[in-house]
């Protein structure tokens, strides 16, 4: 959707292709990261953005065993936002849809799921999808797909992936929430066992974090076992814990990480998790996500309005984005491997470990993750213009 906003606004005539009705999803996260306000900032979106509800969240705190500790501080960052707006995805989402629809040489297809890509001579040519209506085919210069860490477009590519594993997944669920609790997201990890929860206004948006593969023996011990989990981890919710009477609202959503070895071929490019499926560590893939469509419409807005896009082009794209996904998955599995697997089967006494130790006793080192969090290892600028006028073709498989 942030392709599709840049590329229109530049004067590329843009088809975004959404398989969904709505973007009513719960499961992508909430986060609005400073670089990507930054972002809504440069575009002179920002201001009316901040109009949605959202919480301003300046300092991430989490519960580690005893040991209550800021883990990130946004308020070292020199951006317009030294903080981290939380907003369900799918009120951004809309934003952006929104916005975007102002321009003439942009379109919304919902209920349009890519099924398949038209080839033609080596050269992807356009794809196919399935609509309500019928089936849909349509041509294009470029087709980018941004259609997530299930990406059916880098699977019809024949793209080579590497996969690095995840020792997680998360059960997702939801538990009302009173005006008297706290307002900010929270955080607790004890032994065996990581949990959050994030504001979305009348309810809690809750995570449980469980080893991965280890469901079936969760549900085997059964379901007020797991309520009192629930309600020893977070104490205030003991009174809505009842409130999940069942399995069936706790989704389980698996985690993978992985990175296409080569993001692109004549005609066609993956961004977003279609390239690089992000772990939910430090809540950061929404972000990258974004960084990616900005550098994208940086580097290609020009050839795609002059209809002269060339492999060249596809893979500065891919040269641009690829050291800093590689970084942040880098630091995301390090987590995952040294903190979060020792944690998920830590059973005796629960000791934070050495890296929350230490930023516990060395505050300035919060910085670290505040920028990584925060801002990523490349942040992006919004180069590409304003303008109305509309020359060539693509399509951007959703946001
Ligand atoms: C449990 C969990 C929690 C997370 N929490 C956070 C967080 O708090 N903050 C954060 O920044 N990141 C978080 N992440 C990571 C984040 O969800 C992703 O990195 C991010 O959503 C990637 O954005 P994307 O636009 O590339 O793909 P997605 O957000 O997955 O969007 C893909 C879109 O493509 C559409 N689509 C899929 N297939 C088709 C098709 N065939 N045809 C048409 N449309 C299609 C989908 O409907 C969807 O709208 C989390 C990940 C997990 C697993």
């Amino acid at each position: 959707m942030m392709l599709g906003l840049l590329l229109a606004r530049a004067g590329v005539d843009v088809v975004v292709l959404e398989k969904h009705a709505d973007f009513l999803r719960d499961f992508r996260g909430d986060t609005i990261h400073p670089s990507t306000l930054e972002v809504m900032h440069e575009l002179g979106l920002l201001e009316r953005l901040l109009t949605l509800p959202h919480q301003k969240v300046p300092r991430i705190n989490g519960q580690f065993g005893d040991l209550t500790l800021t883990v990130a501080d946004f308020s070292s960052l020199s951006t317009q936002c030294r903080f981290v707006a939380f907003m369900p995805q799918w009120d951004f989402l809309n934003f952006l849809a929104e916005e975007a629809a102002r321009y003439s040489t942009f379109q919304l297809r919902r209920q349009a799921d890519v099924t398949d890509l038209i080839e033609e001579a080596g050269s992807v040519r356009g794809l196919r999808a399935n609509t309500p209506d019928g089936p849909l085919e349509v041509r294009a210069d470029l087709v980018v797909g941004a259609d997530g860490r299930r990406s059916v477009v880098r699977r019809q590519a024949g793209f080579s992936i590497e996969e690095f594993g995840a020792p997680m997944d998360v059960l997702w669920f939801r538990l009302s929430r009173k005006s008297s609790d706290s307002g900010d997201p929270i955080g607790r990890f004890d032994a065996g066992r990581i949990f959050i929860m994030l504001n979305r206004g009348d309810y809690w948006q809750c995570g449980f974090v469980i080893q991965k593969g280890s469901r079936d023996q969760l549900q085997e011990q059964g379901l007020p076992a797991f309520r009192n989990v629930v309600a020893q981890l977070v104490p205030f919710m003991a009174d809505r814990v009842g409130e999940l009477h069942d399995w069936e609202p706790i989704k389980l959503l698996t985690v993978q990480v992985d990175r296409l070895r080569q993001w692109y071929r004549p005609g066609l490019l993956c961004i977003g998790d279609a390239a690089h499926a992000m772990s939910p560590v430090g809540g950061v893939g929404i972000n990258l996500a974004i960084q990616d469509a900005v550098a994208t419409a940086n580097l290609l807005a020009t050839p795609l309005c002059d209809g002269r896009v060339t492999t060249e082009d596809l893979h500065r794209v891919q040269q641009r984005r690829e050291w800093p996904t590689r970084m942040t998955q880098r630091v995301q599995l390090a987590i995952q491997n040294r903190v979060i697997r020792r944690v998920l089967t830590d059973r005796g006494k629960f000791s934070p470990p050495f890296a929350i130790r230490l930023l516990a006793l060395v505050p300035f080192l919060r910085r670290i993750p505040a920028r990584m969090i925060g801002l990523g290892f490349r942040p992006e600028h919004v180069h590409t213009s304003d303008t109305k006028t509309p020359p060539a073709t693509t399509e951007v498989v959703s946001h």
